[in-house]
Parts: structure tokens; C-alpha cells; sequence
């Protein structure tokens, strides 16, 4: 089990990797927020992962609350996946021609999520561009809108107030996109109009004013990249108001997508999007990612149709068996969500008190599987826009983290994150967690 005491582990194997790694790679990392830059220390290199447990180069063990940001619903190194993609390693590992798996997956997909037609990618962020690509090719309009503090992956014209590890305090009027990121031609982001999220009236202004410009608004249905936000129903309502512009309506369910039912945020929260993405839960821990919807929109895509979107890689043998295993075994148990929303709900109850007891101040929000326990004063469940989640006391939820850290507990080494639980959390990780969480509060306010 995880320590449960702030006993110091050796990191010696860790540090030294991350000065290797640094000497030849960017930051040490090949994707930033693995850096633990807002929380400082040691970056924890992982040997091995196994159900809710990681196991960094030390040997240490801590009971892992990122998932991989987001694939490992069922737990890492899953028996039914690692079957399934054991089976398909023998029988090659990529193509470059169709194969039966793609199809299979396709099926799964379209019958899970009640879209018509999907194209696979290998990750989420060309999901996303390629959804924006189609959505221009199909209405012949070239703006698009965003949300302050979504993110969508890394294509230029979406690097724009993009969240996560690109919080910046960037304020502008309606409408002004500011690039989050160097090398993103203002002439690329001038394409990108921002507005707030869970705000429709300024939605409503902006459609009102530019509705026949755009292509699309593309949303996270429930943000997980400023932290978790949750939509409320008046925003849904204006979202759903946007398609009688002719803008195209996209979901990013790259994060929500089977996460939070078998059919996301979508058939959760009752919506009805144009286009929707996926990525992680989708390659159920290999990379894949897809984009789906309508018939009438999807045929536009090449070879069908005029817009042109294609990869080396995509439809991989071995990702699209993971899929098919990840999501199988979703549908096949049919309480893994309702056990999913119980453990996070106990975990979001458990936070709450440790704080409270150690005088800490926090605002949980948390649905389904997804939960983020901001670092301000503000009643639960109230943090709903990205101006209030970046009031967070980023220094206070860093000391929390390393507490949490030293005790075992692997959480996302962000504030403006969602940690994610897996269906191999039990009672038993839940206890050790929350008495973490007491113990790493408490010390905070020492
Ligand atoms: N969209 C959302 C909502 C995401 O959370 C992410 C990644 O975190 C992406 C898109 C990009 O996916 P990927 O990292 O697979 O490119």
C-alpha cells in the first residue's frame, strides 16, 4: 500500500532521470504539465502501473488520481486489455489498409454515442482540428468560437485562452482572442473569438453579432481544463440556441466521452451537438482519438467529400483493440458508473471535512468520476467560470499536492485540473486518500 505517512521516499532515481532527460528534451518532458512546473519538486518517473497504483523509478508507490489525464477508467493494465492487445500484437502492428477492428470499434462507437458516421485519429488534438476543418468545409464560414479556458489540444487556432497549463490572466473585449502560446500568428488566433464560459447572454451577443461568420463553437461540455467546471442549464440552452445561425455545434468529449456515461457528457447532460470528438477513454490507453457525427456532415470528409484529413497511424491495430476492450467492458457492466459516482462523491464529502477541520478553505466541484477541489473561499459547487477557478490559491494547493505526494497520493499536479477515478478504486484506497488529505491540510496550516 501507499505510505501513509509524509515519510521521505527516495526521489534519487527520478531526479536523475529528469537531468537526463533534460539535457535532451524540452523541460525534461514530452508534454508540459508532467513537468509538476505550478507545483514545483521532483517529477515522479513511472515504472509501472497497475489498477489505481503507480510505481515511480524509486519504487515508490502512491495511489494514482490522473489516469493517465483521463483513459484508464478501468483501472491501468486492465486483464481484458491487455488480452486484447496481446491477441492483436500477434498479428502485426500497423497496416497502412483497413482492417476489421476499425470497423468493429466504428460500430461500437456510432451505437454508443448515437452519431452516424466517425473517423479515427491518433489523438485528441487532431480530433479536434479535423472537426474544425470539416465544420469549415461544411458551412464555407471560417470563424469559430471557444470558451476561456477550455482546451482542445494543441492546433494553432485553438492555442487561444486555452486553460490548463496555459492559464494566463489575458483579458480582452468580446470576441478578441489572445494566442496562449508563441509561434500562433495573431492572423491564426484572430480567427478564434473567445467568449466566457457558462455565460449565455455573452454567447447570445456574440452569435448575435457574428452568428453568419462562424463555422463553429466548439465546448467542453464539462470542463476539466480549468479545473472542473460544470455547465449550468441556461448555458446548455444558449449552446443549443447557437445552431440556428447554421454554426456548427462540436462537443469536445475528449475528457467526457465515456467518462461520464457510456455516451459522455452528451448523454448526460441532454445535449445534442453537431459534431462531437473523443480521445483517451476511447484508445483505452493507446492513442487514439475520433470525430463523428451526422452522415450529412461526416461525408465531407475525404475520400467522400472535399475536406481532407488522413495518418500513418490511425486505425492501429493494437489501439483500436484497446478501445474495443475499454469500451466493451464499460458496456458490459452496467453499475460501473453509478460505483464510479460514489466513490467520487465519498472523496468530494471526505475533502470537504478534511479541509473544514484543518481550517482550510476549498470549493469542490465534482461529476461523475471528475472532481477538482479549488483553493478559494466559495460555497461548493459555486465555481462555474474560468475568471472564478483562476482566483485559486495556486501556492496553498501546491503545498497541498507535495503533502498529498509524500503521503502516496498521486493527484494532478495542477490546480486547474480534474483528477479522474478509476473503477479499481476501492474502500481501501479511499480511506488511505482521505487520511492523506486530513494530514496534508493540516500541515499546510502549521
Ligand atoms: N480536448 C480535451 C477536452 C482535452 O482534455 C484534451 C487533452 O487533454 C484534448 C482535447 C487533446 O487531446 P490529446 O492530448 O490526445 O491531443
Amino acid at each position: 500500500p501507499a505510505s501513509s505517512s509524509a515519510g521521505p521516499s527516495s526521489t534519487a532515481q527520478s531526479q536523475a532521470l529528469f537531468a537526463r532527460a533534460q539535457a535532451v528534451t524540452p523541460g525534461g518532458v514530452n508534454s508540459p504539465v508532467r513537468a509538476f512546473k505550478s507545483v514545483g519538486g521532483v517529477p515522479r518517473f513511472i515504472a509501472s502501473a497497475h489498477g489505481a497504483y503507480l510505481t515511480d523509478a524509486d519504487g515508490t508507490r502512491y495511489i494514482d488520481y490522473i489516469g493517465s489525464w483521463g483513459p484508464m477508467i478501468l483501472g491501468h493494465d486492465h486483464p481484458a486489455v491487455r488480452e486484447a492487445i496481446g491477441t492483436a500484437l500477434n498479428g502485426g502492428t500497423s497496416f497502412g489498409a483497413p482492417s476489421a477492428r476499425e470497423v468493429e470499434l466504428a460500430e461500437l462507437v456510432t451505437r454508443l454515442t448515437g452519431t452516424d458516421k466517425v473517423r479515427f485519429t491518433s489523438s485528441g488534438t487532431e480530433a479536434t482540428m479535423s472537426a474544425l476543418r470539416l465544420a469549415r468545409g461544411f458551412t464555407g464560414r471560417k470563424f469559430i468560437v471557444k470558451f476561456r479556458g477550455n482546451y482542445h489540444g494543441h492546433a494553432d487556432g485553438l492555442l487561444v485562452e486555452a486553460g490548463s497549463g496555459l492559464m494566463t490572466n489575458a483579458d480582452g473585449p468580446l470576441g478578441a482572442a489572445a494566442p496562449s502560446s508563441a509561434g500562433v500568428p495573431q492572423e491564426y488566433a484572430g480567427l478564434t473569438l473567445v467568449t466566457e464560459y457558462n455565460d449565455p447572454a455573452a454567447l447570445d451577443a456574440l452569435i448575435a453579432a457574428r452568428g453568419h461568420e462562424i463555422a463553429a463553437v466548439i465546448f467542453e461540455p464539462v470542463v476539466g481544463n480549468a479545473g472542473v467546471l460544470i455547465p449550468t442549464p441556461n448555458f446548455l440552452a444558449a449552446l443549443h440556441r447557437v445552431k440556428a445561425s447554421g454554426a456548427l455545434l462540436i462537443a469536445d468529449e475528449v475528457m467526457t466521452g465515456f467518462r461520464l456515461s457510456l455516451n459522455g457528457a452528451t448523454g448526460l447532460l441532454g445535449l445534442e451537438p453537431d459534431l462531437s470528438c473523443w480521445g483517451k477513454i476511447i484508445g483505452g490507453g493507446l492513442p487514439v482519438g475520433a470525430y463523428g457525427g451526422r452522415a450529412e456532415i461526416m461525408e465531407f470528409v475525404s475520400p467522400q467529400g472535399p475536406v481532407y484529413q488522413a495518418g500513418t497511424l490511425s486505425g492501429n491495430p493494437l489501439a483500436m483493440a484497446a478501445g474495443l476492450a475499454t469500451l466493451s467492458a464499460l458496456e458490459a457492466d452496467p453499475d460501473i458508473y453509478a460505483r464510479l459516482d460514489v466513490y467520487t462523491a465519498r472523496l468530494a464529502a471526505g475533502l470537504k471535512d478534511a479541509a473544514a477541520a484543518a481550517g482550510v478553505a476549498i470549493s469542490v466541484n465534482h461529476i461523475g468520476s471528475m472532481l477538482t477541489a479549488f483553493h478559494q473561499d466559495a460555497p461548493h459547487g459555486s465555481v462555474s467560470t474560468y475568471t472564478q477557478a483562476a482566483g485559486s490559491d495556486t501556492a496553498g494547493f501546491a503545498a497541498w499536492f507535495q503533502g498529498m505526494l509524500a503521503r502516496g497520493i498521486y493527484w494532478a499536479p495542477s490546480q486547474f485540473e480534474s483528477i479522474f477515478v478509476s473503477a479499481a478504486h476501492t474502500d481501501t484506497e479511499l480511506a488511505a486518500t482521505l487520511d492523506a488529505a486530513h494530514a496534508a491540510y493540516a500541515a499546510g496550516q502549521a
